[in-house]
């Protein structure tokens, strides 16, 4: 049961999500436009992007399930929506959990407000699940690092203002001791600033609203204080520890974009008539329906499960992993069965039967495979 604080928050974004998202989605998705400036602009005023930062540091000092509720009305009304703060919660916990103080008072506020907005850039061409095989290099020279390499599928790189960057400071170390975390600093804007930084969208079939990008590093300056914490080598562990939260949103994500298609699917299964009577008459479909329901609220208490442990300062990178490698079948399967009750219109890009089911394809691939999802899972499951 989530208090009445917690309700509270949960309606006051499902009125903003009404009011200021719901609106757009469709439209945008289908013109695969990107989410317009002004929208992000009052997400951060009104603190979203902020939620579980200490108010010291210019966050709202809430706890994980708010994060949870606030993620899960976002992406319910459109996903990239919901996934815009993934951006800052990554960044911003990374710097919270392993900024030097001086690090934490600089960006965190920044962050938190969103005058400073973050990508994550992790992934690269040839480096996927197998994060420790980083090979984008940085090289200290005096008072700052020369970055070379190549990122792949660096969301909202564009519009950042930081990209939160996993490099190779140590080649002559094993694979996962030699990575940092340095955040880079560029302008934002479609033309990124070649040749010294470029950045080239992949064309997507969902998760429209934001753009991934390619990124290419030549010969970029980063002032050497811009390490994550100080410290050379410890870059793999500091991402692995911000796994937990990351897991979490997306499990609510994933439950919102569920949620979003079976409201959908309820209505047209009430409007829509076949053999003279409204196809919610129909046994098969009642129960298409009521799997849903029941396979949605499944996930939602698996994810306010992990974020209970969260909260209660546990180690919960196994339930976290669970709601996210359930939460992302669910979606798939919820938004599959919710299409098909839209019959041929599901196919269509006049109902939004299509977005949601094309935008829960992607959950069972980032933030870690599903594969790597039930690897974590099986390792807790079968240590000692
Ligand atoms: C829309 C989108 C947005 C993204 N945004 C970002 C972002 O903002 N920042 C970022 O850094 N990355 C981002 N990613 C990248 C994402 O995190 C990676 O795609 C993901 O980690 C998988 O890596 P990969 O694509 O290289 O697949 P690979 O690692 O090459 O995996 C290919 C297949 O092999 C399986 N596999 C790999 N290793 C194992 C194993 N040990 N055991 C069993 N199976 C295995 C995988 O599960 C998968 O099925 C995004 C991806 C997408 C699609």
């Amino acid at each position: 049961m989530i208090s009445a604080d917690h309700r509270m928050i949960q309606e006051s974004v499902r009125d903003f999500a009404r009011a200021e998202v719901d609106p757009i989605a469709s439209e945008l998705d289908n013109q695969a436009a990107e989410i317009p400036m002004p929208l992000i602009r009052k997400m951060a005023e009104l603190g979203y992007f902020g939620l579980i930062f200490p108010a010291e540091y210019g966050g709202s000092g809430l706890d994980t399930l708010s994060m949870a509720l606030v993620t899960e009305e976002l992406s319910r009304a459109w996903l990239s929506v919901g996934s815009v703060m993934t951006r800052m919660i990554i960044t911003g916990s990374l710097i919270h959990a392993n900024g030097t103080e001086e690090q934490k008072r600089l960006w965190l506020p920044k962050i938190c407000s969103g005058e400073m907005l973050a990508a994550a850039a992790f992934t690269e061409p040839d480096v996927g699940s197998d994060a420790a095989g980083v090979k984008t290099r940085a090289v200290r020279q005096g008072d700052k690092y020369v970055v070379n390499g190549e990122k792949a599928w660096c969301t909202f790189a564009n519009r950042a203002h930081v990209l939160c960057t996993l490099v190779r400071t140590n080649p002559d170390r094993p694979k996962h001791k030699g990575l940092s975390m340095l955040l880079i600093e560029k302008e934002p804007g479609d033309g990124f600033d070649p040749p010294r930084l470029s950045g080239s969208p992949i064309p997507t079939i969902g998760y429209k609203g934001m753009n991934s990008y390619n990124v290419a590093f030549d010969n970029y300056e980063v002032p050497a204080e811009n390490l994550l914490g100080g410290e050379e080598g410890k870059g793999f562990y500091q991402l692995m520890a911000t796994y937990e939260y990351a897991r979490i949103q997306t499990a609510a994500r994933a439950v919102g974009v569920a949620q979003a298609a079976l409201d959908a699917a309820i209505q047209y299964a009430k409007e829509r008539e076949q053999f003279g009577k409204p196809i919610a008459e129909f046994q098969i479909i009642r129960h298409k329906l009521a799997h849903a329901a029941t396979e949605i609220e499944a996930a939602r208490q698996l994810t306010h499960y992990a974020c209970q442990m969260k909260d209660t300062g546990k180690r919960c990178d196994l339930e976290a992993g669970m709601a996210k490698a359930f939460a992302a079948e669910m979606a798939e399967r919820v938004t599959s069965e919710c299409l098909q009750v839209f019959g041929g219109y599901g196919y269509s890009r006049e109902y939004p039967a299509q977005r949601y089911w094309r935008d829960a394809r992607v959950f069972r691939i980032f933030e870690g495979t599903s594969e790597i999802q039930y690897e974590v899972i099986a390792k807790r499951l079968l240590a000692d």
